[in-house]
């Protein structure tokens, strides 16, 4: 198949992706940038987007997306469709190889594709996402100011997103399965001092209720096998985010959560020339605003390397 030759290949197209695409396009050195099975990335699946910095009235997660794209393209970059499906990262010039059997070989490599949330797997949870079912509080929080919401998860960051949405909400379950909170002490002491926090101990999700408004409540399964439902606007789940990074096939160091790690801050990873940014790396924060900053710091590290300078 083709054998293509970029000077830096960036794979992912969300707002790490699209601003790594930017910078390097503004500094001459013309990025091939695969959009992968997410053309536009996570915030392509939601609707409103009030936190990224530059809109005053807020915007969709679409049309910031599309933005996004059409100036790296105006810049200069390279977009096109395809999903690298696996990569040589054991000699320079580094090499990816497209879902259609062609190869691209290039001198530098930003690794920008995401993180997937991971949810319970239910039915009419996936029918009420974006509708009250949501993966990310501090995203989408603020929309359920007063309302009654659940929390699914028991580590910390579970805890981090009920303490969060108790200082917005009038009444917030966590559903833990466990018999115990796995978070960290300090975090657990926050939980149960909260006052509008309810833990439902030994409690799993069987059932995301709703109606074309959206999510009106859920239906527990108790350890014993009893039911229980709760009325609330807003079903977070906090079990966890998967990064995706199957198809480096274990080339790069991953920290114990599968994110990709990097020198702390920069972007560069455990091979020289391959550089990380948003959600991929990003344990913590993995906000629009701190993925585009990261493509941002991935784009100047390549350009850097490229130039020798590092
Ligand atoms: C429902 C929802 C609502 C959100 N709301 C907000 C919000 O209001 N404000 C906010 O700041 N953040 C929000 N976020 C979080 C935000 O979307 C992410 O932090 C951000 O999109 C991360 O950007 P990224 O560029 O790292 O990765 P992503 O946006 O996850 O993009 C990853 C990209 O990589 C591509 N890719 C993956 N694998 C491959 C491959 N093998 N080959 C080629 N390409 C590949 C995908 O196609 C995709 O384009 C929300 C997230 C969700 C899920």
């Amino acid at each position: 198949m083709a054998n293509e030759k970029t000077k830096i290949l960036i794979i992912g197209s969300g707002p790490a992706g699209y601003t790594a695409a930017i910078y390097a396009s503004r500094a001459n050195l013309s990025p091939l940038l695969y959009e992968g099975i997410e053309p536009g990335g996570q915030l392509t699946t939601t609707t409103e987007i009030e936190n990224f910095p530059g809109y005053p009235d807020g915007t969709t997660g679409t049309s910031l997306m599309e933005d996004l794209k059409k100036q790296a393209v105006r810049l200069g970059a390279d977009v096109r469709a395809g999903i690298i499906t696996s990569v040589d990262f054991s000699s320079r010039p580094f090499k990816a190889t497209l879902d259609g059997g062609s190869t691209i070989e290039a001198d530098a490599v930003i690794v920008a594709t995401g993180a997937a949330a991971r949810y319970l797997g239910l039915e009419s949870e996936m029918k009420y996402r974006g509708m009250g079912v949501s993966a990310c509080a501090t995203c989408d929080g603020f929309f359920y100011r007063k309302k009654d919401v659940a929390v699914v998860g028991g580590g910390d960051t579970a805890c981090e997103e009920a303490t969060y949405l108790a200082t917005l909400c009038r009444k917030v379950y966590m559903i833990v399965r466990k018999d115990y909170l796995r978070a960290s002490k300090a975090m657990q002491d926050r939980v149960f001092a909260t006052p509008n926090i309810e833990v439902l101990f030994e409690h799993n999700t069987k059932e995301v209720l709703g109606d074309d408004d959206g999510v009106t409540g859920a239906l527990l399964v108790k350890a014993d096998g009893s039911e229980r439902k709760i009325d609330i606007d807003g079903f977070f789940l906090a079990i966890g985010h998967t990064p995706n990074t199957k198809m480096l096939g274990g080339q790069l160091e991953l920290d114990a959560e599968g994110y990709i790690k990097v020198e702390p801050g920069t972007s560069k990873t455990s091979v020289k020339g391959v550089f990380a940014a948003g959600d991929v790396k990003d344990p913590r924060y993995r906000q629009a605003i701190t993925a585009a900053g990261s493509g941002c710091i991935a784009a100047l590290d390549a350009e850097r390397f490229l130039n020798g300078v590092e």
